[in-house]
């Protein structure tokens, strides 16, 4: 199960940040390039610590506009501009994106004119939205939100935030990985594990043992514990959650670091 793909942790809390991680982002290497996969840490700044180069990324997929999701965005296409990127750059993100894209170009004062790369954002709905020749990125809903949340987005903002929020599915190197997103309970990935080699599964929301039976029973090859609670972030917080897994489950078991590489 070895090829030259590589999952890159960017970021691995949940909404807030601590000490030791920024909030969520990842990154498929595949074929050369970088597919962004969430955009809540410096993005820039621990591509360039892991020495990659941010021009290198080919698209963005937000899952939802969480700041622990999507903050990091405008530093980003900043860094695009200043480095001179060439080549179209297309976020990808729930209904509402390209709007919200227009949004956070006025609210930080970028606009698309002074930018030297041409900058799209789809809105996207369930099933594939993104193929190339390396990777395969398809969208599901997730419940990530309680009833009352719902009222209050609901109330202020209306229709244009339904759905919320997403999880991915990726094809990359003969693999099927899935991104859960946020979600409040594992069940929201019942429909797509099957076959799944890698399930990055978020722990931000849910106590540990959900996790721990959902892997069991699906029987999941590995595991990757991502966007962690920040009360794990002290100096026993991995080897809490190694030992809380560990009870029955016989796969590989992975805790995200900040600047951590995966071999796919
Ligand atoms: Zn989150």
């Amino acid at each position: 199960m070895s090829s030259d793909a590589e999952l890159l942790i960017l970021g691995s809390s949940a909404g807030l940040p601590t000490a030791n991680r920024y909030p969520t982002a990842m990154a498929v290497k595949a074929g050369g390039g970088l597919y962004l996969l969430d955009c809540g840490a410096p993005v820039s700044n621990h591509l360039k610590r892991m020495g990659e180069d941010p021009r290198t990324i080919r698209a963005v997929f937000l899952t939802h506009w969480h700041p622990d999701h999507a903050h990091g965005l405008p530093m980003l296409l900043q860094d695009l501009q200043l480095t001179g990127r060439r080549e179209p750059l297309t976020i990808y993100g729930p209904p509402g994106t390209s709007e919200k894209l227009d949004d956070l170009l006025r609210l930080f004062l970028i606009p698309r004119e002074i930018l030297p790369y041409t900058l799209t954002a789809v809105d996207v709905q369930p099933g594939s939205v993104f193929t190339d020749e390396h990777l395969r990125v398809a969208y599901f809903p997730t419940r990530h939100l309680a009833a009352d949340q719902w009222q209050t987005l609901d109330a202020t903002y209306g229709q244009r935030l339904w759905p919320l929020a997403f999880g991915l599915l990726l094809h990359v190197a003969d693999q099927r990985i899935l991104i859960s997103g946020d979600i409040r309970n594992s069940d929201d990935l019942e429909p797509y594990v099957e076959g799944c080699t890698l399930v990055s599964h978020e722990f931000g929301h849910m106590v540990i043992d959900q996790i721990r039976k959902f892997a069991i029973k699906h029987k999941l090859p590995r595991l990757l514990i991502a966007h962690l609670h920040h009360r794990y972030d002290h100096a026993d917080g991995e080897a809490e959650i190694r030992a809380a897994i560990a009870d029955g489950y016989e796969g590989e078991l992975l805790v995200a670091r900040d600047l951590m590489r995966i071999a796919l």
